[in-house]
């Protein structure tokens, strides 16, 4: 099978192309590499186009047209607006059209985003979401609605093969721990690690449901390589809430640091709670996560470790 995959240089892509490349499929990956700090793609059966995906095109022959590429990171999204909403919106058109073309299965990677600060936790795919359409993080909420809505336009109108995940908190070996592209679970290890203050924005009561990416690749092959999805919207998350707090004192724990916890003011529009509700990708796919938070916590230290050492 020939994939597209955009972003499969970023945390998510990068794992995921190991394990297709392991079972022998061909990858083209469309990256900007704007925010890579290290390349940790295979070096075999996989080529890499250094583009925005905005402005990618190719007569390459694709089955597959996987859409990750975007800038998950809050304080990087927001420092960057007008990237993040565009990649968002031109870049998902760009790719649909690819698809379009060679009749190919499409498969967006969305965002728990989409449901901003949801009344229902764990939040269905049913739930419309409570996004604020013109606060901070609507470069990134609006463009990830906008794009799901583009990508249901294209299955209406042109009866394309379409599947979409919206992934929530997915965290492991390779994620960025610096400056603005840092995500809580990696941010935190490398404070603990490092012996740096542990920086929780409020009073960690906000909860988040993480997920390891091992169990993120299983349930993104299953949603790309089932027959018969077509149209169809999947969380792929965690139903287990965690407070930051507790997650800070896990880290802690599991890293043996003596790292203090310092409290700075909350961010903007920081959604209260979130965690998914796992009712359908259990019932149509036999998907539920493996991997639990204190065994993924543990492998993620265990792989900074080296990588910082
Ligand atoms: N967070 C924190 N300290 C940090 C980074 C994040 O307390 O240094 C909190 C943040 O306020 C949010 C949660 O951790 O409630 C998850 O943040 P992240 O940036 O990983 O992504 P989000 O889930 O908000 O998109």
């Amino acid at each position: 099978m020939q994939l597209l995959v955009s972003g499969g240089a970023g945390f998510l892509g990068s794992h995921l192309i190991d394990d297709l490349v392991s079972k022998g499929e061909n990858v083209t990956v469309v990256d900007n590499l704007s925010t890579i700090k290290h390349l940790y793609l295979p070096e075999k059966g996989v080529k890499l186009v250094k583009e925005k995906v905005e402005n990618f095109d190719s007569s390459e022959k694709f089955d597959f047209v996987i859409h990750l590429a975007a800038r998950p990171s809050p304080e990087d999204y927001m420092n960057n607006p007008v990237d993040t909403a565009l990649s968002n919106s031109l870049g998902t058109q760009k790719l649909l059209e690819i698809a379009r073309k060679n009749d190919a299965t499409f498969v967006y990677t969305s965002s728990s985003e989409v449901y901003g600060n949801p009344s229902i936790v764990p939040t269905p795919e049913d739930y419309w979401g409570f996004v604020n359409p013109i606060g901070v993080r609507s470069c990134y909420d609006e463009s990830k609605r906008f794009s799901e809505a583009l990508i249901m336009a294209y299955h209406r109108q042109y009866n394309l093969d379409v599947r979409i995940q919206r992934p929530f908190n997915v965290y492991g070996p390779r994620l960025r721990e610096d400056g603005t592209y840092g995500r809580v679970v990696s941010r935190f290890i490398y404070q603990a690690l490092k012996g740096e203050d542990i920086t929780i924005f409020g009073d960690g009561s906000q909860t988040r449901a993480f997920l390891y990416i091992d169990d993120w690749v299983d349930a993104t092959e299953r949603i790309i390589f089932t027959e018969g999805l077509s149209g169809e919207v999947f969380n792929v998350g965690s139903d287990k809430e965690t407070k930051i707090i507790d997650l800070a004192k896990l880290i802690l724990r599991v890293s043996n640091s003596r790292s203090m916890i310092k409290f700075l003011p909350s961010r903007v529009d920081d959604p209260p709670r979130r965690a998914a509700d796992l009712h359908k990708i259990k019932e149509k796919l036999g998907w539920y996560p493996k991997t639990s938070l204190e065994e993924g916590i543990k492998k993620t230290v265990e792989w900074f470790g080296g990588a910082i050492n």
